[in-house]
């Protein structure tokens, strides 16, 4: 691996640098560099402004409206754009579904929805976990019973993030309950407004409202919004969880929640000592950041990797997803640490400016609350360690 950055990378930094700072709106980014959780119309007009100069969706391929970079030129873009606090566009629809959309369903369907989500005029929610059925995401129970050129869905699904805001959801459904549990699985797309669609809200630990619960009542789908095989579902759900840990190291989250940190411990708050003078804290924030530099290596690495074709198989983003959310977690308690007494209020959305302490601390308990899911979401970290001991330990 080259250590140089490529010059003609490095123009293109110059170039979405510039993009970002004629067309992101200051009062955006602010929000989002608090680590609020946007809203939908920030992150669907942020996609069709992306859209408009052919960047909406990156990593599809060429064919569907993708750019055709390099992993490393997606790296620098993400990085780019979340460091400036744009809106991220919608994960499920771009990250988790398109992949599973163009590689496995119809021309129908790819003309149907490829295009108006990468256009940001559609917003997708993923119904997969269940009540009992996380991990064991196989168990799931909810049905799905044909009904001449319908299926009729019963179930519950939960932990929808973002599905209040969905105006379609894709959603795992068993279609055939005698077999390997693997087996009886289908992949269906439902329109969000369908009669027997409820979608109530989870309150989380920071007080938003991101994530529901979703009930599925006698919902009639049409057997067109199938994607791929009856009972086949399985397989392509696996690329889709493949997908969601492509780029789970989360470096640029990391990179501000750092510089945030280092920020905060620079302040005299009320007057007392700075905390960067004090050598014990000073070196745990070195710890932190000699832990970023090694994960932003170790995923440029794999980027390499990925763009020689090596390392194929293995279990790589199991590997950044463990070490970028721990990560995450280890900068944030440093952060509510930091800010001692101011520590102690979660600054809710929008209220911040009314209650007292640092501007800086706007925020930041709320976003450390959060990302107490960060090991848990998109796969637990005792599910990657135990995909890492398998792939790479041959456990
Ligand atoms: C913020 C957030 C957003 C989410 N968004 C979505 C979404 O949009 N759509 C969606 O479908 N789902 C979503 N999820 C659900 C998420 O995928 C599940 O929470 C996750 O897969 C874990 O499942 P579970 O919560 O049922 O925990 P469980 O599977 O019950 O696990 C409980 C504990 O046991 C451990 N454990 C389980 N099995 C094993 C094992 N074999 N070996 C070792 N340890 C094990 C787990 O690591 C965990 O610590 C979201 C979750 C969160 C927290």
């Amino acid at each position: 691996m080259n250590f140089q950055p490529d010059p003609a990378d490095q123009a293109f930094r110059e170039e979405v640098r510039a993009f970002l700072r004629e067309q992101l709106p200051v009062d955006v980014a602010a929000r989002n560099r608090r680590g609020f959780h946007p809203s939908k119309e920030d992150e669907l007009w942020w996609t069709q402004l992306l859209y408009r100069r052919g960047w909406s969706a990156p990593h599809w391929p060429v064919e569907y409206g993708g750019t055709g970079w390099s992993p490393q030129r997606r790296f620098i873009f993400e990085e780019e754009c979340f460091l400036a606090g744009a809106p991220p566009t919608c994960a499920a629809g771009f990250s988790l579904l398109g992949p599973v959309l163009y590689t496995y369903g119809s021309d129908d369907q790819k003309a149907r929805f490829l295009e108006p989500t990468r256009r940001g005029e559609i917003f997708w929610g993923q119904l997969f976990s269940e009540p009992n059925a996380g991990s064991d995401l196989a168990s799931l129970k909810t049905t799905a019973v044909r009904d001449g050129d319908h299926y009729v869905v019963n179930g519950q699904k939960t932990w929808t993030t973002e599905g209040h805001y969905a105006d379609w959801l894709f959603c795992l459904v068993r279609t055939d309950s005698s077999s390997k549990p693997q087996r009886g699985i289908s992949f269906l797309i439902i329109d969000a407004k369908s009669p027997g669609v409820t979608i109530r809200p989870i309150v989380s630990i920071d007080d938003a409202h991101t994530l529901n619960e979703t009930f599925l009542d006698n919902v009639r789908v049409p057997v067109a919004n199938r994607i791929g095989e009856e009972n086949a579902g399985w397989s392509y759900a696996k690329l889709l969880l493949e997908h969601e840990r492509a780029f789970s190291a989360e470096v640029p989250r990391n990179k501000r929640l750092l510089s945030q940190l280092k920020h905060i411990a620079a302040l005299a708050l009320d007057g007392g000592a700075r905390l960067i003078d004090d050598p014990l804290f000073s070196s745990r924030i070195a710890e932190a950041e000699i832990e970023l530099r090694a994960l932003e290596w170790l995923t440029l690495r794999a980027l390499a990797d990925m763009d020689h074709g090596a390392d194929a198989g293995r279990p790589v983003g199991s590997v950044l997803k463990v070490r970028g959310s721990e990560l995450i977690q280890k900068i944030g308690a440093l952060i509510v640490e930091a800010l001692g007494p101011y520590g102690l209020i979660a600054y809710p959305e929008l209220d911040f400016e009314t209650l007292p302490g640092p501007e800086a601390a706007a925020g930041k308990t709320a976003d450390f609350l959060y990302r107490r899911a960060v090991t848990i979401y998109g796969g637990s970290n005792e599910i990657q360690r135990n995909i890492i001991a398998k792939g790479f330990l041959g456990l």
